[in-house]
C-alpha cells in the first residue's frame, strides 16, 4: 500500500524525535514526547463543498480544504493548490511542512495549506475567477492577516491572489456592515500574499522560491568545498524553471529538465533561454531542439551532480533511489523524498537539502509582503534579495551546525531546529 504524504511526514517526525530524545532524562523524554504529540494533528480542518457557475451556464460543486496545522510562532501561513490529485491527507502533510518551514527560517508564522480538487487547465479564465472567489467564500470567516494567510502553489499565481483577495475584502465589508459596524479597512491586503505588484504584491516574491532554493546550494558548496556543476531539473513551473535560469546564469550546467509532459536532456548543457521561449511557445519542453527527449524516470537516474526535484511530491521512493546518480539532491518541492528513499540516499552518502528548508525562500518573502502592507511599505527588489539571502544563509548556517552536533541528515536537523522553535512557542 502506498504510504500518504503526511505518514510520511510523521515517519520524517518521528526519526527526528529519536535523535533529539538521545541524552535526556526520563521526564524531559516525556515532555518532548508530548509536545511532538500535539504536532502530529492539525489544529483545524475546513472541507467545503461549493458550487461554481460554468461558461455554459451549468452549475459544478468543487470540494476544497484549508488545514490549519499549527499556530505557536504566529498566523496560519500556506499556499493554495488547484491540482486534480489534491487529497485532505496531501494538504494536512503540507500544512504541517509550512508550521516547520517557517520556523527553520525563523520567520514568525505558523503553518497552513488549501487545496481544490480540480484540473484548472480545463477551465476558462472566466470559470477559474469564479472557483478562487467561491473557494475564499466557501472559507468563511477563516482568513485574514493575523489568522491564516494564504499564498499561491500548485496552479495558483498572483493573478489568482489578486481575485481571492479583492473577495476576501468584499466578504469583510459585508460583514462588517451586516454587524452594523463602521466600514472601515483594517490591514485586509496582507491577508494573502503572492499578489501581483500593483495589488500589494512584493518585489521579488515569483523568483523568491528558486531564489533562495539556490542561496541555499551555494551556502551548501562553500561548505563542501566541491567543483559541482551539473544540474537536473525536474518541473519546470514557477519554481523549477527560474532555478533553472538562475543556475545558469551562475555558470552552473542545466543538463536535463522537465515539466508533466517529459523532458529534455544534453550532457553538453540546455540554453535555458531558449528553452524557456519554447515552452512558452509550445506548451513543454518535449523535442526541444538539440537535446534528446527524456522521460521524467530517466531524468531522476541521470549522472548528475545536483539532482533538484521541483514538480510534486513523493517522486523518490524505494524503487528508484538505488538508481539515483546524483551527489546533491536540492528539494524545491515539498515532499519528493520518501523515507524509505531518504534511507538508501542516506546509505549511498547523497547529501538531501530537505524540501522545507531548500524552499523556504517562497514563504520569507511573503513574509516580507505581508510586512510591507501592514506598514504601508514597498521596499526594492534589491532590498528584498538581501534579505532573503541574509534569512537562508543563517537558516543553512543553524541546520549546518545541528547536523554536526547531533551527527544527523540535514533533514534531521532542520527539524530539530524548528521543533526547538516550536516548542519554545508552544510554552
Ligand atoms: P507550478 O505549477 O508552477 O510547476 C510545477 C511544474 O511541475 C510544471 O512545470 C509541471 O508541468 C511539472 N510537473 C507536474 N507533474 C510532473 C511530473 N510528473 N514530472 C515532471 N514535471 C511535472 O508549481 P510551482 O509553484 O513551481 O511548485 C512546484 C513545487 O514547489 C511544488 O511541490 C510546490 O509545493 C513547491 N513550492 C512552491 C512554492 C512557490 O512559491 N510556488 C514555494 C514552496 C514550494
Amino acid at each position: 500500500m502506498n504510504e500518504s504524504p503526511f505518514d510520511n511526514a510523521l515517519k520524517q517526525l518521528n526519526l527526528a524525535l529519536i535523535v533529539m530524545k538521545k541524552g535526556l532524562n526520563s521526564d524531559e523524554k516525556r515532555i518532548l514526547e508530548r509536545k511532538v504529540g500535539r504536532l502530529k494533528f492539525p489544529e483545524r480542518i475546513i472541507h467545503a463543498w461549493f458550487p461554481v457557475k460554468m461558461d455554459n451556464d451549468s452549475e459544478k460543486i468543487f470540494e476544497g480544504y484549508r488545514v490549519q496545522y499549527n499556530n505557536s510562532r504566529g498566523p496560519y501561513k500556506g499556499g493554495i493548490r488547484f491540482h486534480p490529485q489534491v487529497s485532505l491527507e496531501e494538504v494536512k502533510a503540507l500544512a504541517f511542512w509550512m508550521t516547520v518551514k517557517c520556523a527553520v527560517v525563523n520567520i514568525p508564522l505558523g503553518g497552513g495549506k488549501g487545496g481544490v480538487i480540480v484540473n484548472p487547465k480545463e477551465l476558462s479564465d472566466k470559470e477559474l475567477e469564479r472557483l478562487s472567489r467561491g473557494y475564499v467564500r466557501a472559507m468563511g470567516s477563516n482568513f485574514g492577516p493575523y489568522l491564516d494567510i494564504p499564498a499561491p502553489d500548485v496552479n495558483t499565481n498572483p493573478k489568482i491572489m489578486a481575485w481571492m483577495v479583492d473577495e476576501f475584502i468584499k466578504n469583510q465589508r459585508s460583514r462588517l456592515k451586516a454587524a452594523g459596524l463602521k466600514n472601515k479597512d483594517g490591514d485586509w491586503l496582507a491577508a494573502f500574499t503572492g499578489k501581483p505588484l500593483d495589488k500589494g504584491g512584493s518585489e521579488g516574491r515569483v523568483e523568491a522560491t528558486a531564489r533562495g532554493g539556490f542561496y541555499i546550494l551555494e551556502s551548501l558548496l562553500h561548505k563542501l568545498r566541491k567543483p559541482y556543476k551539473t544540474i537536473a531539473v525536474q518541473g519546470m513551473g514557477n519554481v523549477g524553471g527560474i532555478f533553472a535560469r538562475l543556475a545558469s546564469l551562475a555558470g552552473f550546467k542545466i543538463v536535463a529538465v522537465s515539466d508533466s509532459r517529459g523532458g529534455v536532456y544534453n550532457p553538453e548543457g540546455l540554453d535555458i533561454k531558449l528553452l524557456s521561449l519554447y515552452k512558452e511557445q509550445t506548451g513543454g519542453v518535449k523535442d526541444f531542439p538539440n537535446a534528446d527527449n527524456i522521460s521524467n524516470e530517466k531524468l531522476l537516474e541521470l549522472p548528475v551532480d545536483i539532482l533538484v526535484p521541483a514538480a510534486l511530491e513523493s517522486v523518490f521512493t524505494a524503487s528508484n533511489a538505488k538508481q539515483v546518480k546524483a551527489k546533491i539532491i536540492l528539494e524545491l518541492a515539498n515532499g519528493p523524498t520518501t523515507p524509505e528513499a531518504d534511507k538508501i540516499f542516506d546509505h549511498k552518502k547523497i547529501l538531501v537539502v530537505p524540501d522545507f528548508l531548500a524552499n523556504s525562500g517562497g514563504v520569507t518573502v511573503s513574509y516580507f509582503e505581508w510586512f510591507q502592507n501592514i506598514h504601508n511599505q514597498s521596499w526594492t527588489e534589491s532590498k528584498v534579495n538581501r534579505l532573503l539571502k541574509n534569512k537562508m544563509e543563517e537558516a543553512f548556517a543553524k541546520v549546518w551546525t545541528t547536523s554536526k552536533k547531533y551527527h544527523s541528515g540535514l533533514r534531521t536537523a532542520a527539524y530539530i531546529t524548528a521543533l526547538s522553535r516550536i516548542f519554545k512557542a508552544m510554552k
